[in-house]
């Protein structure tokens, strides 16, 4: 097969199934920052999500045979492919998602470390050996890939999010069919079609495009399929949960958070204002993990708010391969972007104060793409935005009384991603880390997802662990030998 060698080969990426090229109905991409049609994506038929299916299935056996350093060698290769061409990845992943273009090569940066990290952790898949009460009776459990895997992931970190997927579970044993989003298609296409011409067997990792409602579920509720792995929002999570249930899938899902900040009063206040600055507005409010609800102490309020506003009046917001970048692009949808806008109203109707922001970036090149200004508002913990998830870039401060109040407010909905706590007590920082039902809590820090370590949704925010070797043992299962030895000769 030939490289692709120019931008056009990302833009108009094929298929992969079973190791070859396949098309389909061309869909548009579009740049959300212009609405521009920069791209088609193949939107697979219900007889091309099948044979993706059925070719993983027929590459199962012989995969999951492979000696673990093998299969850790194909990942590896996959990372290679991605690394010799991150710049047109870069470049396509800014066009299809909007983020500027600095952070689109960091997140292509991520999933070429995913399939390194997971390269090597293929070989670590261990099982034991169990004491049993006969001196001639051995018991040993074994761990065994899952089966073939349905990966479905959205379009807010659409190559990053795959990678977390596709690799733990090539490195399980598993073979995968990938869906990536709708609306954010062309990189994960092109890796996986890189993967192939990086040596992968046929069958091994397969792609289907296409939307949820068809591609989405005709795939997830393949018989063939045994694994879904998915992220998304917690109502097709929910959904992808009831459905897997009829063939008791193994499921692993990461969803929609509503993450906190607490700020104390004895906050290191500059590292504060800093971290809630960049983890409220990253990729223009578009994260799982994004500060959607800030609790500050009373006694340190005015003085957080002030600095909080100030800096976030000050960020720029355009295209994501501006020169010079801009620190926000647009909303990747049309949907994202009323929402931010009914959020918005919302806190305006409840008298909530605005202090920056609230309303579409405008003017010149703005008014063609989902722009929002940068937008800090202070009220009460019954705002819209306070409760569900905006996925964009707004933030509310809510004043709290004390740690307590800031605890059990936090605590108070469903969502159990991520929270963030900025305290100088130590004792503090572990005693209300503990109390936090959040997958992770982050102490003076906005550190986010990175493959070492586990990341987990609590409550209605996931089931399950991505990333991290526990990531990988979401796509094992565990089988127990037990070997008679004193049989009759
Ligand atoms: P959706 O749940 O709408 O979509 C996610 C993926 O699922 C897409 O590929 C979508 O296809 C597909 N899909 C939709 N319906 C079905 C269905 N019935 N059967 C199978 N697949 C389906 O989520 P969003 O795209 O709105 O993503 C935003 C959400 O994702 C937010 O809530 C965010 O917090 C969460 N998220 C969670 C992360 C985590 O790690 N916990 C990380 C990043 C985001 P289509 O392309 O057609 O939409």
């Amino acid at each position: 097969m030939t490289e692709p060698t120019t931008l056009a080969a990302f833009t108009q990426p094929t298929l992969t199934i079973a190791g070859q090229p396949a098309h389909g109905e061309p869909d548009q991409v579009s740049d959300p920052a212009t609405q521009s049609v920069i791209g088609y994506a193949p939107v697979a038929s219900a007889a091309a999500v099948d044979a993706a299916v059925e070719s993983a299935a027929e590459a199962s056996g012989s995969w999951a045979a492979l000696p673990a350093d093998a299969r850790g060698a194909h990942l590896a290769a996959i990372a290679g492919w991605i690394r010799q061409h991150a710049g047109d990845l870069a470049t396509t992943l800014t066009l299809e998602q909007g983020k500027p273009r600095s952070e689109a090569a960091g997140e292509v940066d991520a999933a070429a470390r995913a399939f390194d990290y997971y390269a090597a952790e293929a070989v670590r898949i261990r099982g034991e050996t169990i004491p049993t009460a006969s001196p001639t009776l051995r018991s040993v459990a074994i761990r065994q890939p899952v089966g073939v895997t349905a990966a479905i992931g959205t379009w807010n970190y659409p190559l990053g999010i795959m990678a977390w997927k596709i690799a733990p579970a090539l490195a399980a044993g598993c073979t995968v069919v990938a869906k990536p989003a709708e609306q954010t298609p062309l990189t994960v296409l092109a890796v996986i079609a890189g993967a192939a011409r990086a040596g992968l067997p046929p069958g091994v990792l397969n792609s289907v495009s296409g939307t949820g409602a068809t591609v989405g579920t005709s795939l997830a509720s393949h018989p063939l399929v045994r694994k879904i792995s998915f992220t998304g929002g917690t109502a097709t999570g929910r959904r992808l949960l009831h459905l897997a249930a009829d063939d008791i899938k193994s499921v692993t899902l990461e969803l929609g958070g509503h993450s906190p900040m607490i700020v104390l009063a004895d906050a290191p206040m500059v590292l504060a204002v800093a971290d809630g600055v960049k983890r409220s507005f990253r990729n223009a409010g578009q994260l799982c993990n994004s500060v959607n609800r800030v609790f500050v102490e009373r006694a340190v309020a005015d003085e957080f708010i002030g600095r909080l506003t100030e800096r976030a009046a000050k960020l720029s917001v355009g295209h994501g391969l501006a020169d010079p970048e801009p620190d926000l692009g647009p909303l990747t949808t049309r949907e994202g972007l009323a929402r931010v806008e009914a959020h918005v109203a919302d806190a305006r109707a409840r008298g909530a104060d605005i202090r920056t922001g609230g309303e579409r970036a405008t003017g010149g090149d703005l008014d063609r793409g989902w722009f929002y200004r940068p937008t800090v508002v202070v009220g009460g913990a019954d705002l819209r935005m306070a409760t569900e998830e905006t996925f964009g870039p707004v933030v509310p401060v809510i004043v709290v009384d004390d740690a307590e109040e800031a605890v059990t407010r936090a605590n108070s909905l469903d969502a159990g991603l991520v929270a963030y706590l900025y305290t100088r007590d130590l004792r503090a920082a572990i005693l209300l880390s503990e109390r936090l039902e959040f997958g992770t809590v982050n102490v003076n820090n906005v550190g986010g997802g990175d493959v070492p370590f586990p990341y987990a949704g609590w409550k209605h925010s996931g089931l399950g662990v991505e990333l991290s070797r526990a990531g990988m043992e979401e796509f094992l299962r565990v089988k127990h030998v037990r070997t008679e030895l004193g049989y009759p000769r």
